[in-house]
């Protein structure tokens, strides 16, 4: 992407070389670089929504993970906190509104970002079901692909659109665009009914509970992404992983061309958005409809 695309940010980090992948060498401004690049793409899937944030302040091999859904002491003023209109009383949330947020991110050591499938406009119409396919030991790369092909196919037989990215651990997301109307307990059933029927009809392949016993040579089809207050993690974040793979968004055509659920990484993302600009989910949110 050329520099005059690129965001601005008067967000300034502190110790920008501080290494947040260390074998990778990718620093806290290497983060960032890679966030300015992705961001006219990404910023969609990150802004106004509730989040979760995964911070590692010494990076992916310190000693120290935080799961974080509330403020912590310090927090950059950029990253806003919201009250859930559920608990009005509780303690707030976090949101960012603009790319300033994720510089805030950034300058955080929030190497993950897990938003709500909704914004925070429309709160209990979620906006998007995430179905994610965890493979279990011994299953084929091949084999996940195929699983992303069927919920794809049992999307569009009930009329909705079917997006699929890496992500960027061990599996794929398949992701569909809501016109936010159905509530979450009603986008959570839908989502529950469609892994139990990949699941009996295929009970060799797919399995809707997660019950580890049986998880070898099967794919669990986790619907439980799709609850209220859950969270899936957001299309171009980066994973606080060895070899800092992304969570990457696809066209289905290259889907069998892809080696594998962290191929799309910090090394060779940047240059895959600068050569190919047109963005696999481009039309993600024109595609939505409403479930009925
Ligand atoms: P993989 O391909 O490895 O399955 P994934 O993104 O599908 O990657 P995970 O990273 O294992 O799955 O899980 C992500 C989800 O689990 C998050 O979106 C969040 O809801 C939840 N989660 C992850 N880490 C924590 C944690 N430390 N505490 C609570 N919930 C977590
Ligand atoms: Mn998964």
């Amino acid at each position: 992407m050329s520099p005059s695309n690129s965001p601005r940010s008067d967000v300034s980090l502190t110790h920008p070389d501080r290494l947040y992948w260390p074998d990778e060498g990718v620093t806290k401004q290497g983060l960032a670089d890679y966030y300015a690049a992705a961001w006219r793409f990404m910023a969609p899937y990150v802004v106004n929504r509730p989040l979760a944030l995964l911070r590692l302040p010494d990076g992916i091999k310190g000693h120290q993970r935080f799961f974080q859904k509330h403020a912590w002491k310090g927090m950059n003023p950029h990253i806003e906190e919201i009250a859930d209109p559920q608990d009005a009383d509780g303690e707030k949330l976090l949101r960012i509104g603009d790319f300033d947020g994720l510089v805030a991110l950034v300058q955080s050591a929030v190497l993950e970002i897990h938003p709500w499938g909704t914004t925070t406009g429309n709160w209990e119409q979620p906006d998007m079901i995430t179905m994610d396919l965890d493979p279990g030991e011994d299953v084929a790369w091949n084999a996940v692909i195929s699983a992303a092909l069927e919920v794809k196919a049992r999307l569009e037989t009930r009329g909705l659109a079917a997006f699929v990215k890496t992500s960027g651990g061990k599996g794929l997301h398949v992701v569909a665009p809501l016109a936010p109307k159905a509530g979450w307990s009603e986008v959570k059933d839908f989502a529950h009914s469609l892994a139990e029927s990949m699941s009996a009809d295929a009970p060799d392949k797919y399995l809707a509970t997660a019950t580890k016993a049986k998880r070898g040579g099967h794919i669990y089809i986790d619907y439980l992404r799709n609850g209220r207050g859950n969270t899936a993690v957001a299309a171009y974040s980066t994973r606080a992983r060895p070899g800092a793979p992304v969570s990457m968004p696809l066209d289905w055509e290259e889907l069998s061309d892809v080696s594998g659920p962290a191929a799309f990484t910090l090394a060779n993302v940047p240059q895959r958005l600068e050569t190919r600009p047109k963005d696999p989910w481009g039309d993600f949110f024109e595609a939505a409809v409403p479930l009925e």
